[in-house]
């Protein structure tokens, strides 16, 4: 059935706290710094529906396009979404306040083309300097919004809903050149430093205010959150003389905490005994804790093939080979062990939307991988698996970079003797340890600036 809606197009007004479609009214509401509107108003606004499915939001609106209607599917608390079958990020997560589900007011443009925004024009730019700080006050007829997002240590970029037809901006204090790239709508600003820096905007009655400051030295050590893998009822891979995975696992990360401790970072572990813990609860106490790295710890087995021996780090991404994928099998294993098989495990959308958050990391996790991988080389003696890319549960969703150790073959009877000895935990820890410290030093300095 094809269904004909005439073709409306809503100019959107944003006055500084009401939003206008159409003939609707909405009110705005600042939760911090974002700016969100009631997602429920906006559909009937667009005289479309909505309606709710436990932590999802579905959206039907009428469209321009050949099924005349598009679908959109939000999640709440998360900034991914699914308009029209294809994944947007939102400048910010869908929330829900009060038993109302809100949407970010920057993101309505993108979400809904059809809501038309009345042009907004830079009218002018006052700047100035306090030490190495630098102001930049836009002045915006009518109020526009921004976007401000770091690029690195070293620059900002800043997205004005406002067109800008004056001329170049000087350099002042911090800034050391701005690059400014002029839509018919909207214009992205790059701002470099000259050293480590941040930005900060504040929207104020006729424009927005930007300031541009040097990174203050860190206030707290990275941490580091340490996984031992299985525990409790799951003893993992079990050799031929009864070594079990779990404890040789937390034997490793104990050895492995004390290095890191010793050189300065903060370490948390994901079970300090031997104890059941879902793969869930692994990744959400390293969300909870703001980690800045994870590491899961483990040792492996195989069955068919009793001569496999070596050293192997894993970051996440879909297996590549068929050992890869058969890897993640294994170390998924335990999701049948876990009482509340995990209802997110046959939810698509949520394993989409995990392994996407884990996506931005995907770099850094490589890298971390191969930090491991190269320090193991160089140092362990064991032989040299390489790094491996696989679906492993326990890695998804985590937001930060994140890989899996797998120390040594506890179904290789020399390898499991080897394991067995306490010299060869502290080796495999101090390989580990140095990895991971090659790998920060890069990366702390990149994240310096992000706090
Ligand atoms: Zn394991």
């Amino acid at each position: 059935m094809i269904r004909i809606f005439r073709l409306l197009f809503f100019p959107l007004l944003i006055f500084s706290q009401e939003i206008s479609i159409g003939n609707e009214r909405l009110n705005k509401l600042n939760l911090g710094d974002l700016e969100y509107v009631s997602l429920g108003k906006v559909i009937k606004a667009l005289n479309g529906s909505l309606w709710r499915a436990g932590n999802r939001v579905v959206c039907v609106v009428p469209d321009s396009g050949e099924t005349a209607e598009k679908e959109m599917v939000f999640t709440l608390d998360s900034s991914w979404a699914l308009v029209g079958g294809e994944m947007v990020r939102l400048t910010s997560p869908v929330i829900e306040q009060e038993g109302s589900i809100l949407f970010p007011v920057l993101s309505l443009k993108e979400v809904f083309p059809q809501i038309k925004e009345e042009i907004k024009e830079v009218i002018s730019v006052t700047s100035s300097v306090k030490r190495d700080t630098a102001f930049y006050f836009f002045e915006i007829s009518p109020p526009g919004n921004f976007y401000l997002r770091q690029l690195s240590s070293l620059s900002y970029e800043v997205i004005i809903s406002a067109r800008f037809l004056l001329s170049d901006l000087p350099a002042k204090g911090i800034v050391r050149e701005i690059k400014i790239d002029r839509g018919d709508d909207e214009t992205r600003f790059i701002f470099y430093f000259k050293k480590p820096g941040q930005a900060k905007g504040t929207k104020r009655e006729e424009g927005i205010l930007f300031k541009f400051f040097p990174t203050q030295p860190r206030e707290r050590n990275l941490l580091i959150v340490l996984d031992p893998g299985h525990g409790g009822k799951d003893p993992g891979a079990v050799g031929k003389l009864g070594t079990r995975e779990k404890d040789l696992n937390l034997a490793i990360a104990k050895k492995l905490a004390q290095r890191l401790e010793r050189a300065g970072y903060r370490v948390l572990l994901t079970r300090e005994k031997d104890e059941f813990v879902s793969l869930k609860e692994r990744v959400d106490f390293a969300n909870k804790n703001k980690a800045d790295i994870f590491i899961s710890i483990h040792n492996n087995a195989s069955r068919e093939n009793p001569r496999a021996v070596g050293f192997e780090t894993y970051f996440l991404a879909e297996g590549r080979t068929d050992l890869e994928r058969a890897q993640a099998l294994k170390e998924n294993e335990v999701l049948k062990l876990e009482e509340n098989s995990n209802p997110f495990l046959n939810d698509e959308l949520s394993l989409i939307l995990s392994d996407l958050a884990q996506t931005e990391f995907l770099k850094e996790s490589e890298e971390l991988a191969c930090a491991i991988q190269d320090a193991a080389d160089a140092y362990l003696g064991l032989a040299n698996r390489g790094v491996k890319q696989a679906g492993f549960y326990v890695l998804r969703g985590a937001l930060m970079p994140a890989v899996l150790v797998e120390g040594g073959f506890l179904t290789n009877r020399r390898e499991e003797k080897l394991l067995r000895q306490e010299k060869t935990q502290e080796k495999i820890a101090e390989a580990i340890f140095r990895g991971v410290k090659n790998f920060l030093l890069s990366y702390e300095k990149k994240i310096a600036g992000e706090r």
